[in-house]
């Protein structure tokens, strides 16, 4: 058979009837451990003779159905699915840079990123270094020195929807043998397939638009299967033995997925942020409807977008819809199934104005999640973002005034009706 399109690979990837008793939504495997048919066959999974599951922390059947599938909307080789969008993230850093180095990264970041940059990789001896360079690659060369181990960025950034450049990126980093891990959470597979891109990595918050429900917290760690640059001197860490292997390295064992198995063996296992099984379902069923649901985002948010730059009261709107737009040209290019759920704005007017604003609004929801069904709203500088200092706050471009909306399913005008309620008890209409 030809190769399944997206749309059908979001029902149908990675799941088969036929191995579960033909039943059509995927079993719960709701299972801590797994028995050993004898005492080969536990050696042989211990060992890594043998695929199979042995516990639930580091494998299972619905979780792996769920791994497979974003695998195949992805285009990814490898896999692994954990219990939020942080620990992937968290987990990939560390297995680069678990020798300490630096990584580069991206200002234009989710703020739980941007926490963990600030507070506890430097702890762990890894160096972070924020800079504006992703915008330029030719900057970028000049940052890549021997002591960086990634480059990290999202495809588009949250809070502010910048788009940025993966293909330029991947072709600086890779010419100095650095891999380039992308945070696709906003855009989803639907929108952007960063390993398209020269992407090395990608990882997800599937609590976001990827599963799109506002019902679970889960993560997810992709590869592209080319493990050439993860070099012995760069990345000594695949090659040392490990007792639990006999000996063996992470890269004896999986030639060409010890990327995600080291991952596995060391963070999965012993920090343990497992994905549950019933959480795995849930996404599997929220991803059902992933295109569906973004598209329809994207089209709500271009008609919000349109409606805010319109009012004298808004002093800036970002979105990719926009002709206004920092990187319409990418945008052009790239996002050509739409600009996704999520812009922002700025008020024209006194703090207390913006906070009238939004304790008037009704219909949108205020809290800190985005790519739900339901339409959000939040102030992210005193919020989602609250945790950068100053200087953080000028390098990512985010103005003090912003205001984030994640749009939802909803009828269009009636979330354009309620942001204009909203915007007329503040006295800015
Ligand atoms: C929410 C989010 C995360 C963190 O994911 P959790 O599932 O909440 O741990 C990471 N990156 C981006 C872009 C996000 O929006």
């Amino acid at each position: 058979m030809a190769e399944l399109r997206f749309d059908t690979r979001k029902i149908k990837a990675g799941y088969s009837p036929a191995d579960n008793n033909q039943a059509i939504s995927p079993p719960i495997y709701q299972t801590a451990a797994y028995d050993f048919r004898d005492t080969e066959h536990a050696q042989n999974l211990f060992t890594y003779k043998e695929a199979g599951y042995l516990y639930t922390r580091v494998g299972n059947p619905t979780v792996n159905y769920f791994t497979e599938r974003v695998k195949a909307l992805d285009g990814a080789k490898n896999g692994l699915a954990v219990g939020s969008g942080m620990a992937a993230i968290t987990y990939t850093l560390l297995n680069l840079a678990s020798k300490g180095g630096t990584i580069l990264a991206s200002p234009y970041l989710y703020g739980g990123t941007i926490d963990a940059f600030d507070r506890l990789f430097p702890e762990l001896g890894i160096k972070i270094k924020l800079t504006d360079a992703v915008l330029d690659p030719e900057k970028l060369e000049k940052e890549l020195t021997d002591d960086v181990k990634a480059v990290y960025v999202e495809s588009i950034s949250n809070p502010n929807a910048y788009l940025l450049d993966i293909d330029s990126i991947s072709d600086a980093a890779h010419k100095h043998g650095v891999p380039v891990v992308v945070d696709n959470t906003l855009a989803t597979p639907y929108l952007y397939r960063p390993f398209e891109h020269g992407a090395d990595i990608v990882v997800y918050s599937a609590t976001k638009a990827l599963t799109g429900h506002g019902n679970l917290i889960a993560g997810l760690i992709l590869d592209n299967g080319d493990m050439s640059l993860y070099t012995k001197e760069r990345y000594p860490q695949f090659y040392e033995p490990i007792v639990m292997l006999k000996g063996k390295a992470p890269a004896d064992i999986f030639a060409d997925n010890f990327f995600i198995f080291r991952a596995t063996l060391v963070y999965l296992n012993l920090l343990g942020a497992a994905l549950s099984p019933q959480d795995a379902y849930l996404g599997i069923i929220g991803i059902e409807t992933l295109s569906e649901r973004v598209a329809k985002q994207s089209a709500n948010a271009a008609k919000i977008a349109a409606y805010l730059e319109s009012l004298p009261a808004v002093e800036w709107v970002r979105h990719p819809s926009l002709k206004s737009y920092k990187f319409r040209e990418l945008a052009e290019k790239h996002l050509t199934n739409g600009g996704g759920g999520v812009l922002s704005f700025g008020i024209k007017g006194t703090p207390e104005q913006e906070a009238a604003f939004l304790n008037n609004i009704k219909l949108f929801h205020y809290h800190v999640n985005l790519g739900d069904a339901r339409s959000l709203i939040v102030d992210s500088p005193n919020t989602t973002h609250s945790e950068l200092n100053e200087e953080e706050f000028v390098l990512a471009d985010i103005p003090k005034n912003l205001i984030r909306i994640s749009a939802g399913l909803e009828d269009a005008d009636d979330l354009i009706a309620d942001l204009e309620q909203a915007f007329s008890a503040a006295g800015l209409l």
